[in-house]
């Protein structure tokens, strides 16, 4: 497994597994792996890809006060995590390998991140979408991964890698959850034993959506309102930033469940942030 520092390091990896007639796949994290970042690895790893996974915790994404000074760190375990998944190369810059001194260009996507997170978090989706850009031109891979626990982000990155014209295929991979439902987050390990236990409700919430929609309701209003219920009783967020029904691929909201539809929320457990989201189609019966 190559171990990469610099943009220079991880090109000359890169070429040499083209030059050998591998496409390249690229996995972004910011570290602190788990099974759902091993879950994108191996999704990457299909037609003999050459597997690059970058590790980065992008100082851009990141507002003034949120976690970037504490969020977990630990190289020497995640470079075990990605050599036992069978990745072949590791990206590791630091910040001023990515960011040069004066970089001045922001990538913004305008309408999607109007909803969900965005408001709650400015500025995030364009430290986001800007080193993704960097990391897809860095690397130039054929496939790149992103889980669809992030959601939003998962539709801003599709929409931007359409709109400059990137020649990737950006492939979206299902949420890996704990054995009670919790998705998998680098930010679960801030949860006291108490707070993780009420964590679970989340995804309790989201599926009663899923068993709502079954039952034959279309109403959002109403599918929101019982997992609000849920999440109320069970999780007791100290917050909710939101808990909306949108449109899967416009991210607006919408009052009947008539296509894909995305239920998603962000709360807040103690100074710990917690997204997840169900997205729920309704029969082509009755569309
Ligand atoms: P992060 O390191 O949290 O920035 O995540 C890196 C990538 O892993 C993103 O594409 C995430 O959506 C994805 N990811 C994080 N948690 C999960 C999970 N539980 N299941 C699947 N993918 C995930």
């Amino acid at each position: 497994m190559h171990l990469a520092r610099t943009i220079a390091e991880v090109r000359a990896a890169v070429a040499a597994a083209r030059a050998a007639g591998r496409p390249i796949a690229l996995v972004p994290t910011m570290g602190a792996l788990h099974a759902g970042h091993v879950s994108l690895m191996q999704a990457a790893a299909r037609g003999d890809a050459f597997v690059v996974v970058s590790i980065f915790v992008n100082p851009t994404q990141f507002g003034p006060n949120e976690d970037f000074a504490r969020y977990p760190r630990d190289e020497a375990a995640d470079l075990a995590c990605c050599r036992n998944a069978g990745a072949h190369a590791v990206f590791l810059p630091a910040v001023a390998e990515m960011y040069a001194t004066g970089a001045a260009t922001t990538v913004h996507v305008r309408g999607l991140t109007d909803a969900l997170c965005g408001p709650h978090r400015p500025g995030h989706f364009d430290g986001v979408a800007t080193v993704v850009a960097k990391l897809l031109i860095i690397v130039a891979p054929d496939r790149a991964y992103f889980g669809e626990k992030d959601f939003q982000q998962l539709a801003v990155v599709r929409r931007m890698t359409a709109d400059l014209n990137l020649p990737v295929e950006v492939v979206g991979c299902p949420t890996v959850r704990e054995p009670d439902g919790l998705a998998m987050s680098s930010r679960n390990a801030y949860l006291t034993a108490e707070q993780r236990h009420r964590a679970a409700g989340i995804h309790a919430a989201l599926a009663t959506v899923r068993t709502g929609v079954a039952r034959g309701e279309r109403d959002t209003a109403a599918l929101l309102a019982a997992a609000k219920a849920v999440l109320l009783r069970e999780v007791r967020p100290d917050k909710i930033d939101y808990l909306s029904a949108v449109n899967a691929e416009t991210l607006r909201d919408v009052a009947r469940v008539a296509g894909p539809t995305l239920f998603a929320t962000a709360l807040h457990l103690g100074s710990t942030r917690l997204i997840d989201n169900v997205v729920v189609v309704p029969d082509a019966s009755d569309a």
